[in-house]
């Protein structure tokens, strides 16, 4: 499994919501994990990793306290409060950050790992985290979050550097 980078289109795509949890999931899953920690990223939605369905991990601070893998599948937000404005990157958008605008406080609920209602409530970094992977899972990017000038060099530098590697 690789991560899945701009422009491909699986990740423009709306995830589906997942139905039922089975091996195949716990696998998906497991595999999500391995690829964000081997990619150093704190969280990953399953269109980074080529499946369109609901579901995403995340894990902040695993460089200080070890690993956590934490899964979110059908996640909805409740409640979402306070504005502001972060730098985000992302493993898909390779060498680029983006000014977005989000919520600092979040209520979201879903299903966890097997299948089980969970409520979380973040704050700070693990709110923005989580509104990024929620972002992915509707197709949505953090170049979606810049002007359209931004997002047209990126997207140039992008072209050409596929052209060199062909
Ligand atoms: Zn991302």
């Amino acid at each position: 499994m690789e991560i899945v980078t701009y422009p491909d289109p699986i990740l423009k795509k709306k995830a589906e919501p997942v139905d039922h949890i089975d091996q195949d999931m716990h696998d998906l899953i497991e595999s999500m994990g391995e690829l964000m920690y081997r990619s150093s990223g704190i969280g990953l939605a399953a269109n980074q990793a080529g499946v369109a369905k609901q579901v995403f991990v995340f894990d902040l601070d695993y460089r200080e306290k070890g690993r956590n893998l934490n899964v979110l599948i059908n996640p909805t937000i409740v409640l979402a409060e306070e504005k502001i404005e972060p730098e985000e990157g992302c493993l898909s958008v390779p060498d680029f950050l983006a000014k977005t605008t989000r919520r600092r406080y979040l209520k979201v609920k879903g299903l966890d790992g097997n299948g089980k209602p969970i409520d979380i409530e973040a704050e700070d970094l693990l709110a923005v985290c989580i509104q990024h992977e929620i972002d992915h899972l509707n197709g949505t990017l953090i170049l979606d979050h810049v002007s359209h000038l931004k997002r047209n060099l990126y997207k140039r530098r992008i072209e050409k550097l596929m052209k060199r590697d062909r």
